[in-house]
């Protein structure tokens, strides 16, 4: 793939397809998610996909404050977007991110329910479900196929990792095929699909990670998040790093840097990134190293560097004929 002009495919200057630029163009200004903690819980924390949830999980670590599951969804509106207008610039839109579990682990007609209450808000004019790829079925997705003719509708996936012998090993509860399908079932109705990755699991290699780019390049997905392997205090993960921390094969800045980059040369230039880091609270992390740098601190930094070296995503991606 070649540039044009410094003008990408994606439209824009940018040397990635990024997601600010994308909300902007969709809606014609800033659009605002307010983090939702709807009541739901995790199959794999009760027992039906497994039990002790991933390894790495503690909700804890990014559920905002304003969002607790007490408290109505209508109210958890109301005060978010009371909360955002104080400290940002004015936002065109609101988007409602059923972020905390796993939103899609109720019987339907309460799904629908939470959902719908969400989205009779006048300011609200779409929805992001965060799940399990294990957690939907066809009948769940009509229904949002049918919403998202009126609205914007997404569901994010938790990936995590394009290897199985991973999956497992962080006790995940469900294998890579099942994200495949459930990503494929998703995009099929035109319901818009995103995915998470994490960067840095145990006994995944970089090169392992680094082919990952093209396993998710071949993924009807439209936006994806990646985040550096953080490793949150109190987790059955943690425990295992104060045990062995030999297994861990974790980025300083520099290296994540330059291994994203190669990552991204390799990404399908359709798919849109949302992030390719992460932050949590402080305090949280065992590793906090530059994970205390500001995101946008990070962002820049990584521009300045694709600058530097003079590509951009996708550069490197062929095509599957
Ligand atoms: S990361 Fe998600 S799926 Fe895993 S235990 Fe936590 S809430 Fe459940």
């Amino acid at each position: 793939m070649e540039s044009n002009n410094n003008i990408y495919p994606w439209g824009h200057s940018r040397r990635f397809n990024a997601y600010s630029n994308y909300f902007r163009n969709e809606f014609g200004g800033r659009v605002q998610k307010l983090s939702i903690d709807a009541g739901f819980t995790c199959p794999n924390r009760d027992g039906t996909a497994g039990r002790g949830g991933c390894t790495y999980c503690n909700n804890e670590a990014f559920s905002p404050s304003y969002c607790r599951s007490t408290v109505s969804i209508s109210e958890q509106i109301r005060k978010g977007i009371r909360f955002h207008s104080r400290r940002y610039r004015k936002s065109v839109a609101f988007l409602a991110y059923f972020q905390a579990y796993t939103n899609t682990y109720a019987p339907l007609e309460e799904l629908k329910d939470k959902y719908e209450e969400a989205l009779s808000h006048p300011e609200v004019t779409g929805v992001i479900i965060g799940t399990r790829p294990d957690c939907v079925n066809d009948d769940l997705l009509d229904y949002l196929a049918g919403l998202s003719r009126d609205y914007y509708i997404a569901v994010e996936y938790g990936v995590e990792s394009c290897y199985d012998k991973t999956l497992l090993r962080i006790n995940r509860g469900h294998d890579f095929s099942c994200s495949v399908k459930a990503i494929e079932k998703t995009a099929a109705r035109g319901i818009k699909t995103g995915a998470h990755f994490i960067f840095g699991l145990p006994g995944e290699s970089r090169e392992e990670m680094l082919e990952g780019a093209e396993i998710i390049s071949s993924l009807p997905l439209k936006t994806v998040k990646f985040h550096q392997l953080q490793i949150i205090k109190g987790t059955r993960m943690a425990d295992e790093f104060m045990d062995k921390p030999g297994d861990f094969n974790l980025f300083s800045w520099d290296e994540y840097r330059e291994f994203f980059i190669r990552f991204l040369e390799k990404l399908n230039p359709e798919i849109i990134v949302e992030r390719f880091t992460g932050e949590s609270k402080p305090g949280l992390i065992i590793n906090e190293g530059w994970g205390r740098m500001r995101s946008d601190e990070l962002l820049r930094a990584f521009e300045q560097r694709l600058e530097e070296l003079d590509t951009w995503q996708g550069r490197l991606h062929k095509e599957k004929k």
